[in-house]
This record gives C-alpha cells, structure tokens and sequence, in this order.
C-alpha cells in the first residue's frame, strides 16, 4: 500500500512533485517555510507517510516527533534570533485544519512582536528561499 495519497498537496511535496522551501529533513519527517507565514520562519512539519492527523498517524512516525519538533524549535529560534515560537496543529476542519494530511505549525515569535497576532499573509518567494537558506544553515 502507498504511504501516499494521490490527491494530497503535501505528500506532492514529501515526493517532490511540489517544490518547497525545505528546512529540514530527515527519514520520517520534512519540514518547510509557509506559503503564508503568520511570522518570520512560519515552518510546516510534515511526516514523509500520509495520515489525516495524529490520531491516525502511525506509531514509528509518533515514536520521532518529539525530538525532531524539540530539534527544529531550537533551530528556528537559533537561527532566526526568535525569542520565542508557537507550536500548534490543527485536528479536524472545525479547529481550523485545511489540508488533510497531518502538520506541525512553528511560528517563531520576535522581540517586540504581537503574540496574539495569528494572522498570515502570503509570503514573497524569494524572500522564503532566503530564510530556508538560513535555517539550513547554507547562508
Ligand atoms: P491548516 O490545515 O489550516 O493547519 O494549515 C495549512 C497550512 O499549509 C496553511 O498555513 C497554508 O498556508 C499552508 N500551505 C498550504 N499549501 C502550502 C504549500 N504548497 N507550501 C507551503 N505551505 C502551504
Ligand atoms: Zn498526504
């Protein structure tokens, strides 16, 4: 059976049919800048299998998410010079999920920054290609 499935717009991106602004990646998990950050560095958490959400998430991708989120977290804030960050995912359309396949929401947070602001707002492109480069550490 595929881990993935056809009609999903982040499996595309897990297979590269979709580019992204990827920030990390390892075996289990791929994680890349937001379309339409809420924040500098709004990064996406995606696991490489499909499941509509961590209820349904399979138990070795479960068994790695805590550290990689700890890992990224501490990344994001580090490169970035976050003094904070929101880690967040939406379960089901009524709490806000939008695409079916499930993610992490990291939102670094700024000194001076509002942290009741949840707003997103697309993000230029190749302002995005720059903050990955960053994140890399490539820059
Ligand atoms: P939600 O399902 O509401 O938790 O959020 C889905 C998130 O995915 C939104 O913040 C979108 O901006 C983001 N998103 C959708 N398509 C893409 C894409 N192709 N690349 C990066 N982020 C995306
Ligand atoms: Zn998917």
């Amino acid at each position: 059976m595929s881990k993935f499935d056809d009609g999903c717009i982040f499996c595309k991106i897990v297979k590269g049919e979709i580019p992204c602004h990827k920030v990390y990646e390892d075996e289990y998990y791929l994680a890349f800048l937001d379309i339409a950050p809420i924040d500098r560095g709004h990064a996406i958490l995606v696991p490489k299998s499909h499941a509509t959400d961590l209820l349904t998430l399979e138990t070795e991708y479960l068994d790695k998410l805590g550290g990689v989120i700890a890992h990224l977290c501490g990344e994001l804030i580090a490169k970035l010079d976050a003094v904070g960050l929101n880690v967040t995912s939406n379960i089901g359309a009524r709490a806000g999920q939008i695409v079916m396949h499930t993610h992490f929401h990291l939102i670094p947070r700024y000194e001076g920054g509002d942290p009741l602001n949840w707003h997103s707002g697309a993000g230029d492109h190749s302002e995005l290609a720059k903050l990955a480069e960053r994140i890399r550490g490539e820059e």
